[in-house]
């Protein structure tokens, strides 16, 4: 079994990234500009968006954090991102998710400017993915689709199945899968909670992709001998034995589907560092007006 190291090709792709910054900047143009805008004191949504700002240092990125007030108006979080999208210096942002109740989530994404929606969530950039065309891929299967890439994983003509069919992870990742193209190619069948015996599926699955949000969902018994695994979840259990009261695991029981895998990612250190770095990528991407 080989253990996919998430935060290790993070890094390189965060190396890669900052080379051609100084590169960008050595010929006298612009450094690259992140803005993030952060609603409310979710302790999660703050630690993703810290760590977003603080990867945006390492590769000599201007990033800009806009803070608001959970009781902030639907209004003024328009009008934030109307000035972002007119600002010029800033190319591209993210609205961290999820927002309060009484803000329109789907509204505010369709307000965001389709070239600086890095996050990749607008449904212009979900269509041109559809399409086959250049467009911000979403972060976190764009992540796992580099990961792939860097350790060599066959995919052409593989059997792939997608548990989840969230907009930002199962469903972007279950087309990615299907494309006709180098780091795809699969047969895919995308799963969600209407699904009959899953396990009938993910028994034949040469990759598995599980995106759910329940700890240790994926068992042994679920899993072909061989099978590649790569584990999204992120969830919280409680542990009394640590010091913050609780540890990250991810929807795959780790200690028996290693096993039986050929590959699989753990959770912390997978999938998670690699969401950031492509975040950077699509940023760059924005940067250099590549479409
Ligand atoms: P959502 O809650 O939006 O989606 C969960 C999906 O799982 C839904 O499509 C749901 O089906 C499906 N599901 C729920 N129960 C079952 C079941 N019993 N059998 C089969 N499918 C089921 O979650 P997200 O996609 O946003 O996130 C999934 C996980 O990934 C979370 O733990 C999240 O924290 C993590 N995550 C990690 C990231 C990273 O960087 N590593 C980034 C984003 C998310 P249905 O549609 O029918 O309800």
């Amino acid at each position: 079994m080989v253990l996919i190291d998430g935060k290790k090709i993070s890094l390189e792709l965060q190396s890669e990234i900052a080379l051609e910054v100084k590169d960008i900047i050595a010929k006298g143009k612009k450094q690259p500009h992140l803005a993030a805008i952060l609603v409310g004191d979710d302790p999660a949504s703050q630690t993703y968006v810290n760590n977003k700002v603080k990867a945006c240092q390492n590769v000599g990125f201007k990033s800009t954090l806009i803070r608001f007030e959970t009781t902030v108006s639907e209004q003024k979080l328009l009008s934030k991102i109307d000035e972002l999208n007119n600002d010029d210096d800033v190319d591209g942002y993210i609205v961290q998710l999820p927002l309060p109740k009484n803000i329109s989530e789907q509204k505010i994404i369709e307000a965001i400017k389709p070239s600086k929606d890095v996050d990749g969530f607008h449904p212009v950039n979900v269509g041109r993915l559809v399409l086959n065309l250049p467009t911000y891929v979403s972060a976190t299967p764009f992540g796992i689709v580099q990961l792939l890439e860097r350790y060599n994983i066959p995919t052409d003509g593989k059997h792939c199945v997608v548990i989840g069919r969230s907009h930002i992870v199962g469903s972007p990742m279950s087309i990615l899968m299907a494309k006709n193209t180098k780091l795809a190619n699969c047969t895919v069948t995308l799963c969600h909670s209407h699904t009959k015996n899953l396990k009938e599926h993910t028994l034949n699955a040469d990759i598995i992709i599980a995106a759910i949000g329940k700890p240790n969902f994926v068992t042994a018994d679920m899993v072909k001998e061989g099978a590649v695994i790569i584990d999204v979840g992120i969830n919280r259990v409680n542990d009394a034995s640590l010091a913050k009261g609780f540890k990250l695991v991810g929807d795959v029981k780790f200690d028996e589907v290693s096993k039986k895998s050929s590959y699989i990612t753990p959770v912390p250190g997978g999938v998670g560092p690699m969401t950031i770095a492509s975040l950077l990528k699509n940023t760059l991407i924005a940067a250099k007006k590549e479409f």
